[in-house]
Parts: structure tokens; sequence; C-alpha cells
């Protein structure tokens, strides 16, 4: 299985499909469908029917879909530019992700 490069709270850029050029911040992956919900990406309408035992307003509710990770690109929380993150081995042996284009590392 493909490592996961992209965590909860990076910034992405979309690489592919209709929010392509876009950037936003991730609010959840998950790992095994390769997916993850992007804020501001990917909305779909949902139509919600008014409930008035609980008081609910019908209208139209605007939610994130799940966008593939493979549509995604890391952004650089230091340069800022969308890279591909690599795996970098601290001294102390714990592993983390680098910039290919800084170089700065990064949890
Ligand atoms: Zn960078």
């Amino acid at each position: 299985m493909q490592k996961v490069k992209i965590k909860k709270n990076d910034e992405v850029l979309v690489t592919q499909g209709r929010d392509r050029g876009a950037r936003g911040k991730v609010m959840k992956v998950f790992p095994a469908e390769g997916t993850a919900i992007v804020e501001r990406i990917n909305l779909i309408k949902r139509h919600t029917r008014a409930n008035p035992s609980q008081s609910v307003q019908g209208g139209i509710l605007e939610r994130e879909a799940p966008i593939r990770l493979s549509n995604l690109k890391l952004v650089c929380p230091e340069c800022g530019k969308p890279t591909r993150a690599g795996r970098t081995r601290l001294e102390n042996g714990a592993g983390v992700r680098s910039c290919k284009i800084c170089g700065a590392t990064f949890n």
C-alpha cells in the first residue's frame, strides 16, 4: 500500500478535477480509500428536508466530498510551493517528510 504523505492540517493544491488550482486545508484523510476531505474543496450540495418536529429548516447544505489523494499535491509549509514530499530520516531515527524544493523538513 502506498504510504500516505498527506496528513490532516496539511495545505494541499488540487491538481485535477473541478477545483483544480484551488488550495485548501486537509480536514480528514481516509488512507484505506485513498481519499481526503479538504476544506471548501469538492463541495457538494445536499438538499435537506424541513423537519418541524426537530425545528430543522429545509434547504441546501454544502459540504465537502472526499477527493482522491492522487488529485492533491502537498504545499510546503516553508516555501509555500506545491511539492512532492520525500522521506527523511533524522539522526534520532524519526522519519519526517521533506520538501523536494527547499529542503525543509516537517512532520
Ligand atoms: Zn519547501
